[in-house]
């Protein structure tokens, strides 16, 4: 693993993250490996992921509960789903330092901006944040030190938010090596729904459309997936919860997506029935001229079948 060398001093006097799972346990690596917090704390609901955090050796203090990890803390990072924000909000208000940061990594921004502003006290700063990396699984053995390498971490901050504290949370997400990009809540709902929330919801859709067709079996879907079905069950594979949360709080801005791209998927259906291939030919050369310079931005590779080795 090649690391950037550890900064000078610590960007953050203590940090708790509560939730630890593939994004709160990798945000607690890059920052123990790199050294960039005074100490770290962390919690989560369930015992057995407390347990294993332990033995794991991800934080300084594994803390019991939420209240008891936030006590002190300079810089609470909320790293649970969308949908329970507002709830693990409500709970540490009262036992938030003055002069506390509150930030989250949660993938959708608009409704975590509201549910934090509804609960948090006047002299807590929020800075809310959406690290724009992930893989498919989940839990406290998923985190590595590397995951914000090289990938977006998008701040919303309130229009009023302390300047102090928002350099704070983006000096933190710069050294564990993302870049930062700083908009507002609402748009960043509008570009993930397309970047990200849209294409899951294909991913989700297709995958079920295969496994429910009565024509063909099963092990013929599983046999021949490598025809492209494969890359879809691997978004397909995301966590339920998580997604779940996002469709749900990120409602209106998916909604204005997908039906622009249910009016363009009827356009392809017309396209098809009408044998108008100079119309098939011209979109599919856009789309590969996107992905060309998705993978020119290093946000993927150029390797063949995305990197998978072959005999
Ligand atoms: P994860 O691996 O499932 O971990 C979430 C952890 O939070 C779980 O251990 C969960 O415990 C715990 N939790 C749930 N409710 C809690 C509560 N009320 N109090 C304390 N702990 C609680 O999820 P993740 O992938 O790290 O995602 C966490 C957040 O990051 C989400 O908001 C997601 O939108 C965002 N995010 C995810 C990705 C990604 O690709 N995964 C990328 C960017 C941002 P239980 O298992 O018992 O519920």
């Amino acid at each position: 693993m090649v690391l950037d060398p550890p900064v000078a001093r610590p960007l953050v006097g203590r940090l708790a993250v509560i939730g630890i799972g593939l994004i709160g346990s990798s945000i607690l690596h890059a920052v123990r490996t790199r050294r960039l917090a005074g100490s770290t704390v962390a919690t989560d609901a369930a015992p057995e992921v407390l347990a294993r955090a332990k033995e794991l050796g991800l934080a300084d203090e594994i803390a019991p509960d939420v209240a008891a990890a936030v006590k002190d803390a300079d810089l609470v990072i909320l790293c649970v789903p969308v949908g329970a924000i507002g709830e693990v909000a409500a709970v540490i208000a009262p036992h938030l330092k003055p002069g506390a940061t509150v930030s989250d990594v949660g993938s959708v921004k608009g409704a975590v901006l509201a549910a934090l502003k509804a609960h948090l006290p006047e002299g807590v700063h929020i800075v809310p944040a959406h690290p724009v990396a992930g893989t498919e699984y989940s839990g406290p053995d998923a985190g590595f030190a590397t995951l914000f390498k090289n990938r977006w971490s998008i701040l919303t901050p309130p229009e009023d938010a302390d300047p102090e504290a928002v350099r704070m949370v983006s000096d933190l997400w710069a050294a564990m090596g993302a870049n930062v990009e700083v908009m507002a809540a609402d748009h960043h709902d509008l570009v993930l729904a397309i970047t990200s929330h849209v294409p899951h919801l294909i991913a989700y859709n297709i995958v079920g459309t295969a496994a429910d067709l009565e024509t063909v079996t099963q092990s013929e879907v599983i046999k021949y997936s490598a025809g492209g079905f494969r890359d879809f069950t691997r978004i397909a594979a995301s966590d339920p919860t998580m997604w779940r949360d996002i469709f749900l709080n990120n409602r209106e801005a998916v909604i204005e997506v997908l039906g622009r791209f249910t009016e363009d998927l009827i356009a392809l259906q017309r396209a098809i029935r009408w044998n108008e291939g100079d119309t098939l030919f011209e979109l599919f050369t856009r789309t590969r001229a996107i992905r060309r310079s998705i993978i020119e931005l290093g946000q993927e590779t150029a390797a063949p079948d995305f990197g998978r080795e072959h005999d």
